[in-house]
């Protein structure tokens, strides 16, 4: 086939060279590419950014600017809303081709349909590959005859009957064509002149972009044995060196491929005695693949209202009990050390988010996921439309998950990987020399302890927010009375998932 002249690729996710199916469509079907990423204002208004997961954009950006110097390319970042930039963009670089990685989010498909169309009625061609999860979703809703399960070993029947995953792609070889283009008015921003405050990042545990996810990869696969040990139930929420991969927001922003991810695995995996799905780190990945499946096919899942799949529960309508949440005031030194490593470093543990996330909703608080979710949209450089769409249903026992009644305690559950309390010393200095016997229930010292360690709980650290031993009884008793009330009208609730397992 011939080769059209000009092909705008357009970059969103899939912030990667490698394994880039949809860019290696625009390669091998033109002569001069354009590399284009969008700054869309739609983001700045209407989502929930917050500095860290800003730095680690402009970072991935910035590193993809010089995979591609390498490659005799740069990349062309143009801000503007989309359908403008295309507008402009099309006839000024006469394009005959546009490409880019589709995508399962509502926004982004609405978008994506008004660029087609635009490209459509320009005599435009738009070609795009899936390339952000292991399995391309609409495959999968065809071969399962439109059904869409709420059960991850469903899932994983459905998959079993499809066979693996397509193996990634060969590295990139070859250089680009040379465009002629003034580079200096296309330059990727820093935060500030994006409106973003630099002095409000935290410590930057993890840079952004694909060299440093290809780095932290092969860093996690150098230890054979851990990755076939690897449970995720047998992890620690709370030790001060993260005890998973964190590759979450390498995953999230795609400058890491997933296919690379599992089949460098089965390549492992071949070789030792491993552990298994839903525990072991295949299984993770294919819960990121379920839940990428069930929020593709589902209205409104990031929603209470209007989404077909989730218990329409009452929850207490709070501010305040939100805002102490987000704020780590919530007095239980375990759930506000996770909220601060949150709000400062942007990750926290899977574990650690169970704690918060059922401390917020059904445990203690009885506030809406939607919330909670909210919070992590802003805090979480991990953050993923689907992800946390659907874990937060899970952990509310909204969605997936109907075993209400087991609660995490805010206080014995961290004991059991960290009995001293070092990450709560860690994250609430102003806990950092309490006794060890008080350090998980600081109202229970003595006065005189609590002022030998400077710490009046009151006035220097809230007291608790509720009683966790009254309020969790009586939470389940309301959670018992809400299932009952939606039995009648809850969708497609076809079984039980064990906590903790995912
Ligand atoms: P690892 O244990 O090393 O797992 C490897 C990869 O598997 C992860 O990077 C991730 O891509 C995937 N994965 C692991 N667990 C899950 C899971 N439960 N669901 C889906 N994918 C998973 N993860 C996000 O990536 N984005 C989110 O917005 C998000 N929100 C969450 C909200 C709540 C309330 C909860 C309980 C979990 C959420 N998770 C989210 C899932 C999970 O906590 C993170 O993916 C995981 O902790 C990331 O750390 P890791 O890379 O070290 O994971």
């Amino acid at each position: 086939m011939e080769k059209v002249t000009n092909c705008i690729y357009w970059f969103r996710k899939a912030l990667r060279l490698h394994d880039n199916p949809s860019l290696l469509n625009a390669i091998e079907k033109s002569q001069y590419i354009y590399p284009i990423f969008i700054l869309d204002p739609w983001f700045v208004q209407h989502s929930k950014v917050g500095p860290n997961r800003w730095r680690f954009l402009l970072e991935s950006l910035n590193d993809l600017d010089e995979q591609l110097k390498r490659k005799n390319s740069r990349l062309i970042l143009i801000r503007g809303q989309p359908k403008k930039v295309f507008t402009e963009k099309i006839k000024e670089w006469n394009i005959n081709l546009i490409c880019f990685e589709s995508d399962t989010e509502p926004y982004a498909k609405k978008r994506d349909e008004e660029i087609t169309s635009l490209a459509n009625e320009l005599g435009v061609r738009v070609e795009t590959k899936y390339g952000h999860t292991l399995y391309n979703p609409e495959y999968v809703y065809k071969k399962n005859n439109g059904k869409v399960p709420l059960q991850y070993q469903s899932f994983l029947g459905i998959l079993a009957k499809i066979g693996d995953p397509p193996k990634p792609l060969d590295e990139l070889s070859g250089m680009f064509n040379k465009i002629e283009i003034d580079y200096d008015l296309y330059k990727v921003p820093d935060l500030e002149s994006i409106g973003v405050d630099s002095s409000k990042c935290g410590p930057r545990l993890y840079p952004g972009g694909e060299t440093e996810a290809l780095r932290r990869f092969e860093e996690k696969f150098k230890n054979d044995s851990w990755v076939c040990a690897f449970e995720k139930p047998n992890t620690s929420p709370n030790s001060l060196q993260p005890s998973t991969t964190v590759l979450s927001p390498y995953l999230k922003f795609g400058c890491l491929s997933s296919k690379k991810f599992y089949w460098r695995l089965k390549q492992v995996y071949a070789k030792k005695k491993h552990s298994l799905p839903p525990v072991s780190l295949e299984g993770q990945l294919l819960f990121r693949e379920f839940f990428y499946y069930v929020g593709s096919y589902t209205p409104n899942f990031d929603k209470i209202e209007g989404n077909t799949v989730c218990r329409q529960i009452k929850w207490d309508d709070k501010p305040e009990y939100v805002q102490a949440w987000k704020e780590a005031r919530t007095g239980y030194p375990f759930i506000d050390a996770i909220m601060t490593q949150l709000r400062t470093e942007g990750w926290i543990h899977h574990l650690a988010r169970h704690a918060v996330a059922c401390f917020l909703t059904r445990g203690d608080l009885y506030c809406s996921w939607e919330k909670g979710q909210e919070v992590f949209e802003e805090y979480l450089l991990d953050q993923d439309w689907s992800l946390n769409a659907a874990n937060w249903q899970w952990l509310s026992a909204s969605t997936f998950f109907h075993q209400y009644f087991r609660v995490y305690s805010p206080i014995a559950f961290g004991k059991k990987t960290d009995d001293n309390g070092d990450y709560i010393r860690k994250y609430l200095p102003i806990l950092k020399s309490f006794p060890t016997k008080y350090i998980y229930e600081p109202w229970t010292a003595p006065l005189e302890i609590q002022k030998r360690h400077n710490c009046i709980i009151g006035k220097d650290y809230p007291r608790p927010i509720v009683d966790h031993n009254i309020i969790s009884k009586i939470n389940i008793s309301r959670m018992k009375k809400a299932y009952e009330e939606t039995k009648a009208t809850a969708a497609a609730d076809d079984g039980e998932e064990e906590d903790g397992k995912k």
